[in-house]
Order: structure tokens, then C-alpha cells, then sequence
């Protein structure tokens, strides 16, 4: 038996309560690095930089990789372990192994929105049904190593759905807070991993504000995506991973994906780029489009105005899962989306239950309002002349339409049985299905 081989060492780190943090905690990652100023912290349960308040992500010192090694890893997110902040022996500690989600080629969407040749990566299938388990795993990681006691979140559902299970495999408490008007699915799905779901009269952004106050006064809670953020948005980063690996290592030529914080955004891309730099794959111009829903589209109203900045909004919107009024990272989907030549577009509420719609009746697939928001943003992308619909394109569905059932069961245009009819045969014709 050998120790697992990690030149670097993270000893003497101090993590929470005290804990000393042991050697090869973060894997290969080498510090915390501001990104507006480029200030480099050690690694430990911190999140904004010293000298200019920035948000600091993770920067490593990268091993030769190859295509080889990772094909050879598990069918899960930890296939990619040497590019996350995370120990060689992750596989060891219980967790929900998420990830490895199915890239299906969707000729009958495809072809019903014109583009000839279009990908849905479907996230919908992870443990808990959303692609919240991917950044969960990598906060809970961190949550261990740094001797967290409480694992917790803000969250507008499905982050309190994958950190609740993760939580229970784990054997970690866990306390999760959501907005009080959320979908009664989504709140079923947190309380039946966890005896402390905390509902807020506030909307999301409250939420989020009681967090951090929770954080800077409890010593020993890892709020995944305040304090261990840093470690929690690199799980984002393996959606990108797979999708070139599922490509058979190359990237596409667009991609859509949704925009609630924007992080999910910014790591798909910072993947791509990992990918190019390590010689995975080879580099080419790719466009990063981004999606939201109109009664919550910060970012949206930014990048059609021409601004820098990103004025935060009161989201109203049925696609709640997205519904960040002030966005963390706002100003970096922006940015790439403009550098990459991509955009950023909103759909109204009934847009996004018709895409749900598509989506269901073309492929097979039940997405939640997350998703029709993104299928919708594709299609308004294309008759809007904003995406080549030539061009290799890949659409994300990030969660499950079992979550979020009232966007299509009720309102205009709603699903429903056809008919209601007596067991005859007559009472059958009668209907005229056939
Ligand atoms: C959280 C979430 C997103 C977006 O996440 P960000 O990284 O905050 O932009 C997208 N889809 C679903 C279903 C989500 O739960
Ligand atoms: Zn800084």
C-alpha cells in the first residue's frame, strides 16, 4: 500500500475550529487567488481577498494529465479528480458520486428549432436530480478536510436538495435554508434528507444575506457556496469536462447554459480553457451563450444595454431555481460571453413552459424551469439570428421536471390527460385518439 504521491503540501494549514488541515487536502490546487487582483491566499475557508474584496478561486499547480488516465478513472466527476481541489483518495470518503451524465444527440429538437447538429447535456439524471451534486461533492471535500462540522447553504432548492443527501451519506449535519415560497417539491426533497430545513420569509437574496451573517458568527459551519465557495464552484467545472471527453475530446462550437450566480457559466468555460492548456484537446474559437428567465434577467438587461456593471433586480419569475437578483458572477458571464463572440437572452415565464414542452415531446427529457429557460434562450437565440444554427451547439438541462411539476400542470397551455373516457372500446372511438 503507498500514500498517495502529491508533491504538494498543505500541512499546517489551519481549517476551521483549529483543525490542522492534512497534506494533500486540495490535491493539486496550490492557493486561493483573488481574481481581480490576483492577491494568492492559503487555502482555507476563505472566499473574499484581503486587499481588495475580491472573489478568490482556486489556482493550481497542474500534473501531466492524459486522455488515458482519465478514461480510465470512474464514471463519475472523480474521473477528473487531479483538475479539483480535492485528495487523490476521494473515492475512499462516502459521497454521491455524481456525474458521468448522458450527452444525447437531439436530432428531433434539433430539427424542430432548425440547427442541424445539437447536444443536450442532461444533468437532470444526477443523485439528486440536478447538477447541484457536482459542486456539492467538491464543497463537501473541502467541508471534511477544513474539519467543518455543519455542512449548509442558501439556496433556491436545489442546492439544499444535494447538500441535505450529500450531508446524510456523509454522516456531516446539515442545515439548509431556502425562500419560504419555494416549490413544494423541491422542499420535500430537502426535508427528507434532513431534520433542518430552515424556510426564510425573503426571497433568495435575503437568504443569502442571513448565511453570510450565520457564517461570520459560527465557527466550524462550511456554507458551500459562501465560505468554501472557492472549492464548490470548481465542481462546475467537470460539466465541461465531460461534454468535451463525451465529444470525443474536442469542444463545441456554442453552448447555452443558464445563469442564476453565473458560476456554473464562468467554470464551464475556465474547463474549456483547462482542457486547451493541458493539451486535451485541441484549441478553437468556442461562443458561451447565457439564459435567464425575464422577470429575472440581471445579466440579460447588462449585456443588451451595453453596461459593465450588473444592477441587481426582485427576481418574479417561475423559473425560481435561477432566481438570483444580484448575481455573484454577473460581470464575468459577460464578459465571456462578449469575448466569445456568444450573448446573453431572457425568455418570458410562458416561453419557458413551452420549451418545456419541446423538450419533453422532441427527446424524451423533463426538465424543470431551469431548463425551459435554456432550451427557450436556444431557440429565441436562433430565430433572433444571434446563434449559426449550422454550428455544432450544445444546450445544458440542469435539473429535473418532476421538481418543478406545476410550471407545466397548470397555467396556460398546460399538460393534461386528453380524455377521460369509460373502459369500452366505444367510449374510446368516440374520443377520436385513433
Ligand atoms: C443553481 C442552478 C443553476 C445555475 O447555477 P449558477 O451556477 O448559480 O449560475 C442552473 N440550473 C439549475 C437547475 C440550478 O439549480
Ligand atoms: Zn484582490
Amino acid at each position: 500500500m503507498s500514500a498517495p504521491t502529491i508533491e504538494r503540501t498543505t500541512a499546517g494549514t489551519t481549517g476551521q475550529g483549529g483543525h490542522v488541515v492534512r497534506d494533500g487536502a486540495f490535491g493539486h490546487a496550490r492557493a486561493l487567488k483573488c481574481r481581480e487582483c490576483g492577491t494568492e491566499a492559503e487555502l482555507g475557508p476563505h472566499y473574499a481577498c484581503l486587499e481588495c474584496f475580491g472573489p478568490l478561486e482556486i489556482a493550481y499547480d497542474f500534473p501531466t494529465v492524459t486522455r488515458e488516465q482519465i478514461e480510465a478513472g470512474p464514471r463519475n466527476i472523480w474521473r477528473y479528480k487531479a483538475l479539483l481541489p480535492v485528495p487523490d483518495d476521494i473515492e475512499t470518503s462516502p459521497n454521491t458520486e455524481p456525474g458521468f451524465t448522458r450527452l444525447l444527440r437531439a436530432n428531433n429538437l434539433g430539427a424542430a428549432l432548425g440547427i442541424e447538429k445539437l447536444w443536450v447535456k442532461d444533468d437532470s439524471t444526477n443523485p439528486t436530480n440536478s447538477f447541484k451534486d457536482r459542486v456539492v461533492a467538491c464543497a463537501l471535500s473541502a467541508a471534511r478536510e477544513l474539519g467543518s462540522t455543519v455542512f449548509a447553504c442558501p439556496s433556491t432548492g436545489n442546492l439544499a436538495n444535494a447538500v441535505a443527501a450529500a450531508g446524510a451519506r456523509a454522516g456531516i449535519r446539515t442545515v439548509v435554508f431556502i425562500p419560504s415560497n419555494l416549490e413544494q417539491p423541491k422542499q420535500v426533497n430537502s426535508a427528507v434528507f434532513t431534520d433542518s430545513l430552515v424556510a426564510v420569509d425573503g426571497n433568495y437574496d435575503d437568504v443569502n444575506k442571513l448565511a453570510s451573517e450565520i457564517a461570520g458568527e459560527e465557527d466550524g459551519w462550511a456554507f458551500v457556496n459562501v465560505n468554501v465557495r472557492p472549492y464548490y464552484a470548481e465542481g462546475s467545472k467537470t460539466l465541461g469536462y465531460e461534454i468535451a471527453e463525451q465529444l470525443g475530446w474536442r469542444l463545441p462550437d456554442q453552448i447555452v447554459i443558464p445563469v442564476a450566480s453565473g458560476s456554473q457559466l464562468t467554470k464551464v468555460h475556465k474547463a474549456f480553457q483547462e482542457l486547451i492548456a493541458l493539451g486535451l484537446v485541441e484549441d478553437k474559437p468556442y461562443k458561451v451563450y447565457g439564459a435567464q428567465a425575464t422577470g429575472c434577467s440581471p445579466v440579460s438587461v447588462a449585456y443588451k444595454t451595453g453596461g459593465d456593471a450588473i444592477r441587481p433586480v426582485k427576481p418574479d419569475t417561475i423559473a425560481k431555481s435561477l432566481a438570483i437578483g444580484n448575481p455573484a458572477d454577473g460581470i464575468y458571464v459577460l464578459d465571456i460571453c462578449r469575448s466569445t463572440g456568444g450573448a446573453v437572452e431572457d425568455i418570458t415565464d410562458q416561453q419557458v413552459r413551452e420549451a418545456i414542452v419541446l423538450l419533453a415531446r422532441t427527446e424524451g427529457v423533463f426538465t424543470e424551469t431551469a431548463g425551459g429557460t435554456t432550451v427557450g434562450v436556444l431557440k429565441k437565440l436562433v430565430e433572433t439570428g444571434q446563434l449559426d444554427p449550422t454550428l455544432e451547439t450544445v444546450v445544458i438541462n440542469t435539473g429535473h421536471g418532476l421538481k418543478t411539476l406545476d410550471a407545466v400542470a397548470t397555467g396556460p397551455g398546460a399538460v393534461s390527460a386528453a380524455a377521460t373516457i369509460a373502459p369500452n372500446y366505444g367510449a374510446f372511438k368516440a374520443a377520436g385518439i385513433a
